[in-house]
């Protein structure tokens, strides 16, 4: 039996290196950079007006007031796609939107409000400083500079400075594909008629889902009975970048995942880790492939889930290998009496400060999913750890679709 520290050396140790795809941006969004992008052009592309106002030069205003005025000739216009095609010389002034085109001749654009047109005129009441309200070329960086670092999630700001620059097509790691094999001679899919010894199928279900939120692509998803040759089969037909089989992991007789994924050329990485839930974890490996076997448990499902397999399509996406987590302080007293390390199963709550409390449930057996439904994550506590009221601990969410945090 292996630490939790250990299976998850053990996975970071063999995570493939994650498919990458050109994309087009709107399929982009979403996924994670395979590539640094440097600025193919400056921005602003060319200088131009940060206000409504006029395009002035700063050396005809000396230093105007209200009741002394300083006065230009206006001798045109430059709007937003339609600039002003002359030179400002001295003396002169355009009129002039916001974003459009400095012309020529002008350094410094002054505000409508501290103007007034008056004939042929524009009169300047107030100026602070040469090139004030001018945006110049390159200001906000220039041609080569790094813009999106490789890894990082395009997300709409991301996606819009890419297509500011005119980059249609970025370099993307592809979701991670995720094929699902549920084993149990006891299941029925949740629609169907039950039987009194029968068991309503709630992990396809849960780890759709669960690996929806992870942003992975499912590839399958099966159900196979607790019969050896139907497991080898199954296992053999699925073809993925990982595999998570639930059931069938334990010591029992008709437990087949093991002996089926070996039989089918996989090379065990570990099973069984020193944790509760979760003891008969299993972990496989053939080529590209990783195979989990989680047990059956719905609750020991999920939480080997959100430990060990979410970060690891985190990984084969392209993010970094982690856990979204928050420290939050203990509401009341949180025990683990066992004598392994138990991923307590918590919900979070906001204290008067704004920080976060965490209280753990009663019910903690790992075959209720209340225990899962009712909170929105987890704490790790070692054997016979305990937190008093207000100690502080690591949290970790649920909540599949958020970052890992960075530490
Ligand atoms: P196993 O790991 O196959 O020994 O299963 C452990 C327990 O989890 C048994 O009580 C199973 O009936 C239950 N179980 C296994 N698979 C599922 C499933 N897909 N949905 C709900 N319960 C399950
Ligand atoms: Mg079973």
């Amino acid at each position: 039996m292996i630490s939790i520290d250990e299976a998850i050396a053990i996975i970071k140790d063999n995570i493939p290196p994650p498919a990458q795809a050109e994309c087009p941006l709107d399929l982009a969004v979403g996924r994670y950079l395979a590539e640094d992008i440097r600025a193919p052009e400056p921005s602003p592309r060319y200088t131009n007006s940060a206000m409504d106002g006029y395009g002035v030069r700063w050396a005809d205003l000396g230093e105007p007031t209200p009741e002394h005025p300083a006065t230009l000739a206006l001798i045109g216009e430059s709007r937003a796609g339609l600039p002003f095609a002359g030179t400002v010389g001295a003396g002169q002034a355009v009129r002039i939107s916001t974003g459009a085109m400095l012309p020529a001749g002008a350094d410094t654009v002054i505000r409508v409000e501290d103007t007034r047109e008056e004939g042929p005129n524009v009169l300047i009441s107030a100026a602070n400083k040469m090139g004030q309200d001018v945006r110049l070329r390159g200001e906000e960086f220039a041609e080569g500079d790094l813009l999106l670092r490789r890894g990082v999630r395009i997300a709409a700001p991301q996606a819009a400075l890419l297509a500011a620059v005119g980059l249609e097509q970025v370099r993307v790691f592809s979701p991670g594909k995720v094929a699902l094999l549920v084993t149990g001679s006891e299941l029925v899919a949740t629609g169907a008629t039950i039987a009194a010894h029968q068991i309503r199928d709630s992990n396809m279900t849960m780890l759709r889902a669960a690996v929806q939120e992870s942003g992975a692509t499912l590839v399958s998803c099966a159900r196979v009975s607790d019969d050896r040759q139907a497991t080898i089969d199954a296992i053999g037909q699925t073809a993925a970048e990982i595999i998570i089989c639930t059931g069938g992991v334990s010591v029992g007789r008709h437990d087949h995942v093991k002996e089926a994924a070996e039989a089918n050329g996989f090379t065990p990485l570990f099973w069984r880790v020193r944790q509760k839930p979760g003891k008969p974890l299993y972990l496989a490996r053939k080529g590209r492939t990783l195979l989990f076997g989680l047990p059956g448990n719905p609750v020991s499902a999920f939480m080997c889930f959100a430990h060990y397999v979410r970060p690891l399509i985190g990984a084969l996406s392209g993010r970094a290998f982690g856990w979204p987590t928050l420290t939050a302080r203990a509401a009341e007293e949180i025990a683990n009496r066992g004598g392994r390390p138990n991923m307590l199963r918590v919900r979070t709550g906001r204290d008067r400060e704004g920080g976060y409390t965490v209280s753990s449930g009663e019910k903690q057996g790992s075959h209720m999913l209340t225990s899962l439904a009712e909170g929105d994550g987890y704490v790790i506590l070692g054997p016979g750890q305990s937190l008093r009221a207000g100690e502080p601990i690591l949290v970790y969410s649920y909540d599949f679709r958020t970052e890992p945090t960075r530490r």
